[in-house]
This record gives structure tokens, C-alpha cells and sequence, in this order.
């Protein structure tokens, strides 16, 4: 059975091009810089974001890794959303790997962090305190929604790190469907930051990897420690093939899985038992929760769903999100809203 899979968009499978343009990549060893994709693939996403340089790294946790590692020193201090992707679900390498030290504030419902809430997390000058070096965001703000942050607030955020000697950097895992859902390029979006680690492997559909944007100084930095963390590849023009498909094509369709996430949401809205978050979805990602009197918890449904082949990733045992993706069809769309309706009545 082909499955309908709304786990992620990180289940994306390559598209035939890419798989054609994968077998016929120009490669050499990318340790020494050699490989001509690659080279052209990190060129790409440099002058698409407005930046220098830019790196391919295996995966967006390196890339963001990389960026703190980078910017901060040991004992350093970096400010994070609570809800953030580096903050949850990175295993606390910025700790663990850098002896960085988060200090979380509130993500707002909008997905921001408060200015002032920046402002009173920097810390004086004192021989108690850690040094606040950095202060990273999350575009778009998965756990608060899948939104999307805009071009003003971030220029907010950069001028505030400007005047208070931060460094700034954008978690934009899923920054081309930020700046889809907004009608703005990337490169305006992450005009103020220091740094940017955007995915390849996720709504852009390639395989693997991530890449890192910044100075050629940063770059240069990030590619000695992507070596010490045991990510210098070779021959990797044949992942870089699929990437550059990623940022030439796949970037400018995102608006096809914004459209069939709004259309199921508007049908799963229909469906008794299920209460959508308000304002849902804003980019690809629908969040819902199961009704106070559905007897069933969200594994159960989860399993039902299965059976009717539809995968699902419940976030705990009332509560779902949702992603759709290059895979996601019509098609697809109109049969989820019906195994719901039929699993919950
Ligand atoms: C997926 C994701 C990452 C990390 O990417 P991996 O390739 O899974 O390591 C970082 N930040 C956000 C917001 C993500 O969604």
C-alpha cells in the first residue's frame, strides 16, 4: 500500500529529476573542495540568501550547531526561544558539544521572541555573569504553528543585537516557506542576520542536508569545525545535485502545499471531534487537538488512521500536527479529511 504520510515533510523522497540529476552529478572530494557540485550548490544558496558563503552540512542540527560554535566561546551565553528547534530537539549539543549556555525566553503565541524580553535577558557586565553573545530565532516558528515571522521583525531583532553587540542568527529550517507565505524573497528575510541555516531535505524534498549562509569568514570557520565534528564528506555532488533541483525549482512551489494545507484544514474543520488551533495553518503545518469527548486518544487514532493508509505523528495523546509536502496531492488531501470523519464517527 502507498502510504499518505503527513508525519513530516522531512519524509520527502527525492523527485525522478533529482534521482536523474544525483546519478549524473560531476563529484570530486569536497575536503578539499574539489567537487564541482557542491561548489556550485553553496554558491547558489549564498547569492540567493544575500550572503558571501555558505557550506553544505549533512543536517540542519550540524548547521545550527556549527553557527554556535562559530559565534560563541565556551561559557558564553546565547539567547533562545523556549519552543525552539536548538533550545528542544537538538540534545543540548550547544551545551553537551559547545559549553554554550541557553538562556531560554518565551516564544510568544506569534512565534517571536519579545524585544524586551531580549533586551532584559542580556546580561551586564559582571564578574557573576555569563557574556551574551548571540541571539537566535526560528523562521518559520515550527512548535508555534509553522509561522511564519516577518521581514520587520527581524530587522527589529538585528537592529537590537547591532546596538547590543549580539551576533544573530536564523534557525530557517523552513525559511522558503516563511518567505513564501509572505510574498517576500529570503534574501530579505534574513537580511539582518549574521547567520542562516535553511534545510534542503525537508518541503525542498532533497534527500540530505542542510546549508549554512554567512560571511566567508564564518563559512571558513564553520567548514574547520564541520571537519572536527567528523562532517567533512567527499565525493558529495551527488547529494549537492539533488540540492541545487531544492533551491532552483523546488523553492518556488512551496505555495502548492500551503494551498492543500489551508484546503485540509478547511475539511478536517468540517470533522466532529477535532479542534483546530486558530488560524491554522499559516505555512504547511496544521496543529489540532482531539475534543474533550473523542474516547479515543491521539496513538489510537493514529493507529485507525494507519489501517485506512494515512501516516500520522501525534505530538502527545491529545494533539496532532500535520505537514504537507511535494508528495501531499489533491487526491490525498480529500481522502484524509474522510478517514478522519469516518475513524472519529
Ligand atoms: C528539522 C529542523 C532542524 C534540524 O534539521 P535536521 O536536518 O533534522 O537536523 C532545525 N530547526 C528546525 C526548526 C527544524 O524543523
Amino acid at each position: 500500500m502507498e502510504f499518505i504520510d503527513l508525519r513530516s515533510d522531512t519524509v520527502t523522497k527525492p523527485t525522478p529529476e533529482m534521482r536523474e540529476a544525483m546519478a549524473e552529478a560531476e563529484v570530486g572530494d569536497d575536503v578539499y573542495m574539489d567537487d564541482p557540485t557542491v561548489n556550485k550548490l553553496q554558491e547558489k544558496a549564498a547569492e540567493m540568501l544575500g550572503k558571501e558563503d555558505s557550506l553544505f552540512v549533512p543536517s540542519g542540527t550540524m548547521g545550527n550547531l556549527l553557527a554556535l560554535l562559530v559565534h560563541c566561546q565556551r561559557g558564553d551565553e546565547a539567547i533562545v526561544g523556549d519552543c525552539s528547534h536548538i533550545y528542544l530537539n537538538e540534545a543540548g549539543g550547544m551545551a553537551a558539544l559547545g559549553g554554550i549556555y541557553p538562556h531560554a525566553i518565551k516564544n510568544q503565541t506569534d512565534g517571536t521572541l519579545a524585544l524586551d524580553d531580549i533586551l532584559s535577558a542580556i546580561q551586564s557586565e559582571n564578574v557573576h555573569h555569563t557574556i551574551t553573545r548571540l541571539v537566535c530565532i526560528e523562521n518559520t516558528q515550527n512548535v508555534c504553528g509553522g509561522v511564519p515571522l516577518t521581514v520587520e521583525y527581524t530587522r527589529a531583532v538585528g537592529k537590537l543585537a547591532r546596538e547590543n553587540n549580539l551576533l544573530f542568527h536564523i534557525d530557517g529550517a523552513r525559511v522558503f516557506n516563511a518567505a513564501t507565505a509572505q510574498n517576500v524573497s529570503v534574501e530579505e528575510l534574513v537580511e539582518p542576520a549574521d547567520s542562516v541555516m535553511f534545510c534542503l531535505s525537508k518541503g525542498l524534498c532533497s534527500p540530505v542536508g542542510s546549508m549554512l549562509v554567512g560571511s566567508k569568514k564564518f563559512v571558513a570557520r564553520a567548514r574547520h569545525l564541520r571537519k572536527m565534528l567528523g562532517g567533512g564528506m567527499r565525493q558529495v555532488g551527488v547529494l549537492a545535485a539533488a540540492g541545487l533541483i531544492s533551491l532552483e525549482k523546488m523553492s518556488k512551489r512551496l505555495g502548492e502545499d500551503h494551498a492543500r494545507a489551508k484546503k485540509l484544514a478547511d475539511g478536517l474543520r468540517q470533522v466532529n471531534g477535532l479542534v483546530l488551533d486558530a488560524g491554522t495553518p499559516f505555512t504547511n503545518m496544521i496543529y489540532f487537538d482531539l475534543a474533550n469527548d473523542v474516547r479515543l486518544n491521539a496513538f489510537q487514532v493514529t493507529e485507525k488512521m494507519k489501517e485506512r493508509g494515512i501516516l500520522l505523528d501525534p505530538d502527545n495523546d491529545r494533539r496532532f500536527r500535520l505537514v504537507t509536502h511535494y508528495w501531499i496531492d489533491d487526491a490525498a488531501v480529500g481522502k484524509t479529511v474522510e478517514a478522519f470523519a469516518k475513524v472519529l464517527n
